[in-house]
């Protein structure tokens, strides 16, 4: 579904992801995992198009990200085509980055309506079944400002999901909560993971919720996966330094 091909991401002199290659199945939960400039965020960011890359090749769900075929060959994407695919995609931000000035619900239509061109009744209606989903219908009328952390983190995936797409990113999403709201945003996404068929990735510090719910965790240092396989492998027989050394200060 998601599939990285010798990428290579530089800012300057920096390289921060050096040739990585990464191939993730459909339907596969994918935890990235490792110490702070190590280059995960910079993975989803690429996946959004929202940094450019300065060699290698991404793929979603079959689809070249950065270029398309033109005439037999691979051009770079126009905006069109990059619409279309990133349209694939959604992701959750550690700060939930709602529009403030709309409420629960008419942030969860906007993208529908605008990009999708679903009608108001439409969107409407999927909106209020995702915020169903995420356990706040009685709060659709709601703005961010007067939602909790946790209630607005739950917004922002509803929001993502209403767009229907195939993977779902999730970059440190309950860092920026206090530890009493973190179970209510995991038990959205383990739900999310349980009743639908999506692709997960996610960036997480959350090593309790990573080993439980991941099918595979990749360690990620100096840009690149130093160490990737199924959580109790991972967590409990770890087979290089660098991963030993990163699980025992933080674990
Ligand atoms: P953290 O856990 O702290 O979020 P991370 O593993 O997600 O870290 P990235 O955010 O991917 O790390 O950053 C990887 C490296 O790239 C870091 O050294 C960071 O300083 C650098 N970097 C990220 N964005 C930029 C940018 N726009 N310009 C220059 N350097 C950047």
């Amino acid at each position: 579904m998601v599939k990285f091909e010798n990428v290579t991401k530089r800012y300057g002199a920096l390289t921060v992801l050096d040739s990585l290659n990464l191939e993730i199945a459909p339907d596969e939960k994918v935890a990235i995992i490792g110490p702070s400039g190590s280059g995960k965020t910079t993975v989803l960011r690429m996946l959004m198009t929202l940094e450019r890359i300065n060699d290698g090749i991404i793929y979603v769900d079959g689809e070249p990200l950065t270029h398309m075929p033109k005439n037999g060959r691979l051009v770079p994407a126009d905006e069109r085509y990059l619409r279309r695919v990133r349209g694939k995609i959604g992701m959750v931000f550690q700060h939930f980055n709602l529009f403030p000035h709309m409420s629960a619900l008419r942030n969860c239509m906007e993208a529908p309506i605008h990009v999708l061109g679903l009608s108001r009744q439409e969107a409407e209606q999927r909106a209020a079944e995702l915020l169903d989903m995420v356990g706040l219908s009685d709060k659709k009328h709601q703005y961010p400002s007067q939602l909790s952390g946790g209630q607005q983190q739950r917004v922002a995936i509803a929001r993502a999901l209403a767009m229907r797409p195939k993977v779902m990113l999730f970059d440190e999403v309950t860092s920026a909560l206090d530890p009493e709201l973190v179970g209510e945003v995991l038990n959205v996404i383990r739900k999310l993971g349980k009743e639908h068929n999506l692709t997960m990735l996610m960036v997480t510090h959350q090593m309790g919720f990573a080993k439980e719910f991941a099918d595979r965790v990749c360690f990620f240092y100096g840009g690149q996966i130093v160490e990737s396989g199924r959580p109790e492998e991972i967590f409990s027989a770890p087979k290089e330094e660098r991963t030993r050394q990163f699980l025992s200060a933080v674990l």
